[in-house]
């Protein structure tokens, strides 16, 4: 009501407000006669933080639901994951500027639209959420980089990658399901395989694809690391360790990745590498599975199984056609002899001996592996992507149950282009799937299977328009103000 009461004249009046703030190295503030003031504190290990709105009305019914509530949930989770915040106030305004931070103070665009014949406000989901997400995007710029003070103009990944890390954690902390655009792994797919791009590892002044380059991707293997390369135990230790580390100094990338390093004690170099430094995607390909048999040298045992593999084989075309030709020794069976009666698996005494012989000298160990009669395959992979990633394998055997078995990327140091993993199981495999998640963001899932599966697609069954030439485009009547009339009605029919 004041607010109402307030916006409806102006004042010539001057007032002299005095701000002062430590620890700060930018300062913004606004004013309007329309502003409604909303606040509520909050207090975390003895710091009191008041978290403050000013929007118009024209903001309700959003900005009196979301934004102060936004504002400390921000503070609670990126307090989680970085640092404690320490400034007295943190402050969200309404007005014509789509997303901007300071220290303590935000500036936030969305508004619901009003429909100016009938009066009817309304709001889509995309504004909700983007209302939702850009006060957790700028209040989280507090941490990085006012607080975790990083060169914003030299890289810009280290506040905006950083900070859209934290916003998809925050984000997710919000609701279930909230629809989060930069942080899961296979929301970065299609960019990671554009052409146009730049390492992260790029001046701001020369970045191409601002948005992806230094928020979605950086981001996104943030995340990755988290859940897939070093386990959110690990991660969320090292990466508030950088936080508590250089909060109010000047960090630069170096600093970071030394610190993920050595608060982990994980060797990150390969992935900083790779996915900092190079434009290459992740698309790792399950080329060839081959089951393999461990040989226990019984002659019975082995010479069975030569000749049922023999057997699978094709018969050969000529054979197959010459099966009722009349062949001498028909009439001639004298002609047959030992070697008609045994072929090249029949199992003699010499091999016999040979095997009792062999099996004296074997270990104890080796003829425990010989007799267990466990399932080998060795299943082979290329790396097409260039980025080298952590294997992981959701086995689907033929009783039905499953299982994931997971190889770090360190399957990859001697080669970096070609793998085999060996697998042992009890149970036979019925079928393999590389990156059951889709959690390493490989490009093509399509190579991720054995047996191959057939690719899904849609076939479109309505005919594409036909484009018009040059020349039929040239000839058109030009349409009156008559003509346009009627096409409005026609649509207003059809509608
Ligand atoms: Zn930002």
């Amino acid at each position: 009501e004041e607010a109402i009461e307030n916006e409806k004249e102006g004042t010539n009046k001057t007032k002299t407000w005095r701000f002062k703030a430590e620890n700060v190295r930018d300062f913004a503030w606004a004013s309007s006669r329309k502003f409604i003031w909303d606040a509520q504190g909050y207090s975390e290990k003895g710091v009191d933080t008041m978290a403050m709105s000013y929007y118009p009305k024209e903001g309700n019914p959003l900005w009196e639901r979301y934004s102060t509530e936004a504002i400390i949930h921000t503070i609670e989770e990126y307090n989680k994951y970085s640092l404690q915040y320490p400034y007295p106030v943190s402050i969200s305004v309404n007005g014509p500027v789509g997303g901007m931070e300071y220290p303590m103070i935000t500036f936030n665009g969305p508004r619901p639209t009003l429909d100016k014949k009938t009066g009817e406000k309304t709001y889509s989901r995309r504004t909700k959420y983007g209302l939702i997400g850009v006060i957790i995007h700028e209040v989280g710029h507090n941490y990085y980089p006012m607080i975790v003070n990083s060169d914003e103009r030299q890289w810009t990944w280290m506040d905006e990658g950083l900070n859209s890390f934290v916003e998809y954690l925050a984000a997710q902390a919000w609701e279930e399901n909230y629809p989060s655009r930069r942080g899961p792994a296979r929301n970065i797919t299609n960019y990671m395989k554009s052409s146009y791009q730049v390492p992260i590892m790029t001046n701001s002044e020369s970045i191409l694809q601002f948005g992806n380059n230094a928020y979605g991707k950086p981001a996104t293997a943030l995340n990755i690391l988290r859940e897939t390369i070093m386990g959110r135990e690990l991660f969320d230790y090292a990466f508030k360790e950088y936080a508590e580390r250089w909060k109010f100094k000047r960090p630069t990338p170096a600093d970071f990745f030394r610190t993920m390093e050595d608060a982990s004690a994980v060797d990150l170099d390969w992935f900083f590498r790779g996915w900092f430094y190079t434009t290459d995607h992740v698309d790792i390909s399950l080329d060839k599975v081959t089951k393999m048999h461990v040989g226990n040298q019984d002659p019975e045992v082995e010479k069975a199984w030569d000749r049922e593999q023999f057997n699978k084989e094709p018969m050969d075309i000529s054979d197959m056609r010459n099966k009722d030709m009349k062949r001498r020794t028909h009439d001639k069976p004298e002609l047959l002899d030992f070697y008609n009666e045994n072929d090249k698996f029949t199992v003699t005494n010499s091999d016999r001996n040979k095997y009792n012989g062999s099996q004296k000298k074997l270990e104890d160990w080796q003829l425990e592996l010989l007799k267990n009669g466990k399932n080998m395959y060795a299943v082979d992979f290329s790396n097409k992507g260039g980025l080298v990633m952590p294997i992981i394998l959701k086995l689907v055997y033929t009783d039905g149950s499953d299982e994931v078995v997971r190889t770090s990327a360190q399957i990859w140091r001697k080669n970096t282009e070609k793998v085999s993993k060996l697998l042992v199981t009890d149970k036979e495999i019925a079928s393999i799937e590389l990156d059951p998640y889709w959690e390493t963001a490989d490009v093509d899932v399509n190579n991720n299977y054995w047996p191959q599966r057939a690719i899904e697609s849609r076939l479109q069954l309505y005919k594409r328009k036909k484009s018009k030439s040059l020349m039929e485009k040239y000839n058109q009547k030009l349409k009156t103000d008559k003509d346009e009339k009627k096409d409005a009605e026609k649509t207003k029919k059809a509608a």
